[in-house]
């Protein structure tokens, strides 16, 4: 017999095959590739089965829509803006674990409980090893300098990235300055910010421009990829700081939803991230900076050097977010 389910009794029936014992549902705006090895490694320690449903966009909406009956525990995503969106939307909850707050540096998870970092990456300047002399680029600020013109390359000025790197701006300098600074950016691009942040990297080699903005995971990334490497090989990984500050970081991070339907499961698999194995998983293979402290960088990471992270709250920046996209739009940094 042909049974025709209404999206409600598909939503039920989803949810009372999910609520079933030892297992988590995750909702997850980051990469298969990336996750399904930490949830392979959890379930491999634990028993406890993960399902991830991969999220392009609306995560928000689709959890307001399921409500109650949603089948998801946690969400995974990268960007704090992503979280606090996530947080502002009222589908997560706060989750009191003496485990988190150990691992868990406080700077690097919401004060209220809502949302947790699993790893940072720093946003930073990748600069032509031939066309860049060594202490050229220092600052951010000094990327608004004419004496760039025409020599830098960045993916849309609206990316999360860009948008948490110009918030960052704003909360430094006033929603004045940065705006100067965003007009000053755009007016020395090689050409219109489009492409990823390792398309970037690849104009760079191919001497379309001289530095472009890029989170730092992306090297490791590229460095073992066959066509890739030649990009990386062009190119040093450069730290640059906030005037009097520090360079600008952002995290990968879980919250668990509202509805939760295996909270003790979903708690668990939320420490068990925290933890070394998982952290480790991180840094070998997605090249980025585990928050637990003890959990070494990766060999290749550490290879580019020492840096000092930025003072700001990642909170203060999120806060920033609508400034920051409508200096943007005011700009017209895509245009
Ligand atoms: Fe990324």
């Amino acid at each position: 017999m042909y049974l025709r389910l209404s999206t409600a009794a598909l939503a039920l029936l989803g949810s009372a095959i999910c609520t079933m014992a030892d297992e988590v549902n995750v909702y997850s705006y980051r990469q298969p590739e990336l996750i399904q090895p930490l949830a392979d490694g959890f379930t491999a320690d634990t028993g406890i089965a993960v399902n991830i449903a991969f999220v392009d966009k609306g995560m928000a909406e689709r959890l307001i829509a399921e409500g109650k009956r949603s089948p998801a525990d946690l969400v995974m995503t990268v960007d704090i803006s992503r979280l606090m969106e996530l947080v502002d939307a009222g589908v997560t909850q706060p989750v009191e674990s003496a485990v988190l707050k150990e691992n868990i540096p406080a700077n690097l998870r919401a004060s209220d409980d809502e949302w947790f970092g699993l790893t940072s990456r720093a946003r930073i300047v990748y600069a032509s090893k031939e066309r860049v002399k060594d202490g050229e680029v220092t600052t951010y600020e000094d990327l608004a300098d004419p004496k760039w013109k025409g020599r830098i390359c960045s993916r849309s000025g609206t990316h999360p990235y860009n948008v948490a790197l110009l918030g960052a701006m704003i909360a430094h300098h006033g929603e004045a300055e940065a705006k100067t600074w965003a007009e000053g950016l755009k007016a020395n691009l090689a050409r219109k910010p489009a492409g990823s942040d390792r398309d970037q990297v690849k104009a760079i080699w191919a001497g379309e421009c001289d530095i472009a903005i890029g989170n730092t995971y992306y090297m490791g990334q590229m460095v073992n990829d066959p066509e890739q490497k030649e990009w990386a090989d062009s190119v040093r990984i450069v730290f640059p700081v906030f005037e009097g500050d520090g360079t600008h970081m952002n995290v990968s991070g879980v919250a668990m939803t509202k509805a939760a339907p295996n909270k003790d499961a979903a708690l668990k698999f939320m420490e068990w991230l925290s933890e070394d194995h998982a952290q480790k998983i991180y840094a070998e293979t997605n090249y980025e900076f585990p928050v637990k402290l003890g959990v070494p960088r990766s060999a290749l990471v550490e290879s580019w050097g020492a840096f000092t992270p930025d003072s700001l709250n990642l909170t203060d920046v999120a806060k920033e977010r609508p400034a920051a996209l409508r200096i943007m739009e005011e700009v017209n940094f895509d245009g």
